[in-house]
């Protein structure tokens, strides 16, 4: 049996085509069930939050798992151990993580002039990564949602988040004045899996490959 890790949302609706492209078709996705049969009789999908898939494929609660490129650099950034496989780039719920900042405060200054800034984010572990690449010193404010009031309270000089349109981040008056990387949904697999459950991972990787393929 394959288990496969998914986040209801924009991963699980965009992972269903790609899936049904590839030959699987994912049975009673309108029910509350958290784990899904699908029409072959070896693979299931089971739901959970976003950010615990990469728990579940890295402990072996399931074999595979489509995760943000974000929550799992993440993951990795605070986790370590056996890193996973990171063998498909789905291309799926792109987007962009970034700094942000209110409109009007100068962040170029404030990172020049060598002083600490106040950072909030969700991404502790990437925004520490990337603030020591540029030798500036932070500190970083862990929040599990809605960064961008965070500038606006004056909890922080700037965040770190996703951003898509720019449009959630036009609407609060903050922009964006740094990228730290492009994010989009990758297909992750746990390593031992892949050596003992090869014979059944490897159709089921090549049809999905090919099912990308423009
Ligand atoms: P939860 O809602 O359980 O806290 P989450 O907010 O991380 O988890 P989603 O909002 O479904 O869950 O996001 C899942 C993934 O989709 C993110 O990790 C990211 O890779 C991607 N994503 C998030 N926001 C956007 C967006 N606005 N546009 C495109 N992709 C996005
Ligand atoms: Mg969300």
């Amino acid at each position: 049996m394959l288990t496969l890790a998914l986040s209801k949302g924009r991963i699980f609706d965009d992972t269903l085509p790609l899936l049904k492209a590839a030959g699987i078709e994912v049975l009673e996705a309108d029910s509350r069930a958290l784990i899904l049969p699908t029409n072959q009789p070896g693979v299931r999908v089971v739901l959970v939050r976003a950010s615990d898939v990469p728990t579940y494929v890295q402990h072996g609660g399931a074999d595979l798992g489509v995760a943000g490129l974000d929550v799992l650099l993440e993951h990795e950034a605070h986790q370590g151990g056996t890193p996973m496989l990171r063998p498909i780039d789905l291309k799926i719920a792109r987007c962009r993580l970034s700094v942000a900042v209110r409109k009007g405060f100068d962040y170029a200054a404030a990172v020049r002039q060598g002083a600490r800034i106040r950072v909030a984010t969700k991404y502790t572990g990437l925004a520490r990564q990337h603030f020591a690449d540029k030798g500036v010193h932070v500190d970083l404010i862990k929040l599990y949602g809605s960064m961008e009031l965070a500038p606006l309270t004056g909890l922080a000089d700037a965040i770190v988040d996703l951003v898509s349109t720019g449009s959630t981040l036009k609407a609060n008056d903050l922009v964006e004045v740094e990228t730290l990387m492009p994010i989009s949904s990758q297909l992750v697999l746990n390593p031992v899996s892949a050596r003992l459950k090869r014979d059944a991972l490897q159709p089921l990787l090549q049809s999905l490959r090919s099912s990308l393929q423009p």
